[in-house]
């Protein structure tokens, strides 16, 4: 049986690290968080976030929006954010609503503020391997796998997914310590096949039952990103965790595994940024 890999208990840890280094920088990080609209998940993200920020001594700046909120009274908003020398980091909720273009908002973010890592000149620093932001989710999935002391030099890393926000990220974190890295979406022909070969897989697609046991080979070290609703309104992964885990050598459960460190690495990044901006 897997051994469970516990995200919750590792973050905790490492909160009071993060905690310890803000106090003892001249003022408090500050973070400030963009909510558009009313969305319930959302908002539960939001609080949770700026729960962490309460227990990890930084300051967060709520800033919530009606949904009619404009895109240009969003970019107005950002840029005052961006000029603002009493903000380290700026982190705007996704999604937002259709009438406001994503992609325009990222890139208006300062990259120095943008510790989702989510601004092209952040992603374009993993490529090329540079020291920087990174994305909160691939980035706490590291920390556990270095945690439980899991190499990846030389295994075969799979990872189904391929967004912008976890896949293609996690491939290149995963990539950079020198796994042997494929990524499977939704048009990849033998799912099973590719699995299979995994030493280290990790699943963020965001459906039940996308990982089965017998897709998870012996021994592998299984990481589910996904978080899903069962039938009964529990939260849940993409793997059939007790098939998965008999199979498994480690596993994250759902919840209790990457969603913790995945808040984590968020905190860590805006004390980053305040260091940073405090050494100007
Ligand atoms: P997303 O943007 O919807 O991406 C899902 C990916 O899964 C896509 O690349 C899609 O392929 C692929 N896919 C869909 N069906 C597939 C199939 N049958 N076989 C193989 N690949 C398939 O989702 P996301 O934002 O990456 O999030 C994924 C999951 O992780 C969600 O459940 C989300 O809630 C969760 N999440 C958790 C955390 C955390 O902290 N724990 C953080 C972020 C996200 P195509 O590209 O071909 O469409």
């Amino acid at each position: 049986m897997a051994i469970r890999m516990d995200g919750k208990a590792m973050a905790e840890k490492l909160r009071g690290q993060i905690r310890e280094e803000a106090a003892a920088l001249p003022r408090r990080p500050v973070l400030a968080v963009v909510l558009v609209g009313e969305d319930p998940a959302s908002q539960v993200y939001v609080r949770n976030k700026e729960k962490d920020c309460v227990e990890c001594g930084i300051q967060s700046q709520g800033y919530r929006l009606p949904a009619e909120t404009t895109e240009q009274q969003l970019l107005d908003l950002i840029g005052t954010l961006n000029e603002s020398a009493q903000v380290d980091g700026i982190l705007v909720q996704l999604p937002l609503p259709k009438h406001i273009s994503e992609k325009k908002i990222i890139h208006a973010i300062r990259p120095d503020k943008d510790v989702d890592a989510f601004h092209p000149f952040n992603v374009g620093k993993i490529v090329t391997g540079e020291d920087g932001f990174l994305p909160c989710t691939p980035a706490g999935i590291m920390e556990l796998l270095k945690e439980y002391r899991i190499d990846i030099a030389g295994k075969e890393c799979v990872v189904v997914g391929r967004s912008n926000i976890v896949g293609k990220p996690m491939a290149l974190l995963l990539l950079r310590e020198h796994g042997t890295v494929t990524i499977c979406h939704s048009k990849t022909a033998d799912l099973r096949a590719e699995t299979l070969r995994a030493d280290i897989l990790v699943s963020a697609v965001g459906k039940r039952g996308t990982i089965t046991g017998d897709m998870v080979k012996e021994g592998a070290v299984v990481i589910d990103v996904a978080m899903n609703r069962d039938e009964q309104g529990k939260l849940c992964g993409d793997c059939l965790y007790d098939e998965a885990a008999a199979k498994a050598s480690y596993i994250t459960p759902v919840p209790g595994g990457v969603g913790p460190m995945t808040r984590l690495i968020l905190m860590k990044n805006t004390l980053r940024a305040a260091r940073a901006h405090l050494e100007k």
